[in-house]
């Protein structure tokens, strides 16, 4: 990083380089290097941004399979004024809606938060750009990690270019693995966040950008829980998602479908078609359960970064990132994600257990939640810093049957 230039400036989005999809001069790695970060994507990156930030010393190349990257998520999280990634937000919300289907949406707000939201592709622009500034890190686009296996001194890694097909190996000291979970390991999820957005443009006036529609019409879809999700950037454009937190993965016919009815409901069907998202994440999915190596870290979702009762990430991986990148810097080997605490664990699972056996009762938990919860109780829930009066409230607006049932349940079978 340039001397006396302060760190929040230097990570503004407007640094970010034309250089996004051309990391161009340094495109050779070194065959040894002292770490590698395998997989580009939203935790490789912030780890990168980190140890520039932070000053690593040591010589990193993140492997990354896509040659190009696109405007493909949307990341959103609630924070304050303060965040270290206030540059890159796009856009803030200082008031949420939630409601049932059918009803009008209440809104919510907390005093010193609002709902941000950064577009992938500034924070790809932007890492990509620090990564290009950075002497010691080598971003290698179009490139996959094939195998894995450790050598006399660390790891040794298989690499292919996409491009050519050539392979040649890497070796490293560190690996940290930021590639998405396997399917074994994803299947095994107790629910899956699946959702479709799309980016619309209308010829009229319609929102309120101050208000995103974070979870509205929560009803009940071929026996699994719904809701619809705006996010307005304008008084003309929005981000409109369809979300099910089902037991299965809903096809994307499906989702598409009630999108589709979505939009004809509220008249936007004849919109301009900006861009589309969507995912399936999985919430509450168990840890990989093979051995821990020297060196070797997953991180990512693959590496439990996920919140299993609400599918959120982004904030959690820049902590991780942080804390890692620090470890580093002070000649430790790179840690993983932390655990939440164990009273957070439970709370997330026994909300879950309770989605999966019925799923009837999620409009109903979640309006509890909305509506009864102190909005600023609920924020520090959401964003993981919950104080134990927090819980407390939280447990006392949920209904006790269906939580002391799952509880006895869980009790009875053991976790997780
Ligand atoms: C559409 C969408 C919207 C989301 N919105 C939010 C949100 O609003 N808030 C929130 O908190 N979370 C959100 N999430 C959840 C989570 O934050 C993201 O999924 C986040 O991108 C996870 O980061 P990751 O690094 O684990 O995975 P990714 O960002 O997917 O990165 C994994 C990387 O590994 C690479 N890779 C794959 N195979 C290989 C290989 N063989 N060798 C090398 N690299 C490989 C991939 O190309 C990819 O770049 C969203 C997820 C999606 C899909």
């Amino acid at each position: 990083m340039p001397q006396n230039q302060p760190i929040r400036d230097y990570f503004d989005a407007s640094e970010a380089s034309a250089g996004m999809n051309n990391p161009g001069a340094k495109a050779v790695a070194a065959d040894v290097v002292d770490m590698v970060i395998v997989g580009g994507g939203c935790a490789g990156l912030s780890l990168a941004r980190e140890i520039y930030k932070q000053g690593f010393q040591g010589t990193v190349t993140v492997l990354e399979p896509r040659h190009h990257y696109e405007d493909d998520r949307s990341w959103c999280f609630w924070a304050g004024d303060d965040h270290p990634l206030i540059g890159l937000v796009c856009h803030s919300w200082p008031q949420w809606l939630f409601g049932l289907a059918a009803q009008p949406a209440s809104p919510c707000s907390s005093a010193g938060f609002a709902y941000r939201y950064i577009r992938s592709s500034d924070f790809y622009a932007n890492s990509v750009a620090l990564i290009e500034a950075s002497p010691n890190t080598t971003l290698l686009t179009g490139h996959r990690l094939t195998s894995l296996s450790q050598d006399g001194v660390g790891w040794c890694l298989g690499v292919q270019d996409d491009g050519t097909g050539a392979s040649h190996t890497l070796h490293a000291k560190h690996v940290i693995d930021t590639r998405p979970p396997a399917e074994a390991q994803r299947s095994r999820s107790k629910l899956f966040q699946c959702f479709m957005g799309i980016e619309i443009e209308l010829a009229f006036d319609q929102w309120d950008d101050q208000q995103a529609e974070l979870m509205t019409d929560m009803r009940l879809v071929d026996g699994e829980f719904c809701f619809t999700y705006i996010l307005p950037l304008s008084a003309r454009v929005a981000l409109v998602e369809v979300t099910y937190f089902a037991r299965h993965r809903v096809s994307p016919s499906d989702i598409q479908r009630e999108l589709d009815d979505v939009l004809s409901r509220r008249g936007w069907s004849s919109a301009r078609h900006i861009r589309r998202e969507s995912g399936a994440l999985p919430m509450g999915m168990p840890l990989n359960e093979t051995p821990s190596h020297a060196g070797l870290v997953q991180a990512g979702m693959g590496g439990g970064a996920l919140r299993a009762s609400s599918g959120y990430g982004f904030l959690r991986i820049q902590r991780w990132a942080a804390i890692c990148a620090q470890r580093l810097v002070l000649g430790h080997g790179p840690c993983g994600h932390a655990e939440p605490s164990r009273m957070l664990y439970e709370m997330d699972h026994l909300f879950l257990d309770v989605l999966v056996r019925q799923p009837t009762l999620g409009p109903d938990l979640f309006r509890r939640l909305f509506g009864q919860l102190k909005p600023s109780r609920l924020v520090r829930f959401m964003t993981d810093r919950p104080s134990g009066i927090d819980l407390m409230a939280l447990v006392a607006c949920l209904p006790k049957t269906p939580f002391l049932q799952a509880l006895r349940r869980r009790l009875m079978k053991g976790r997780p």
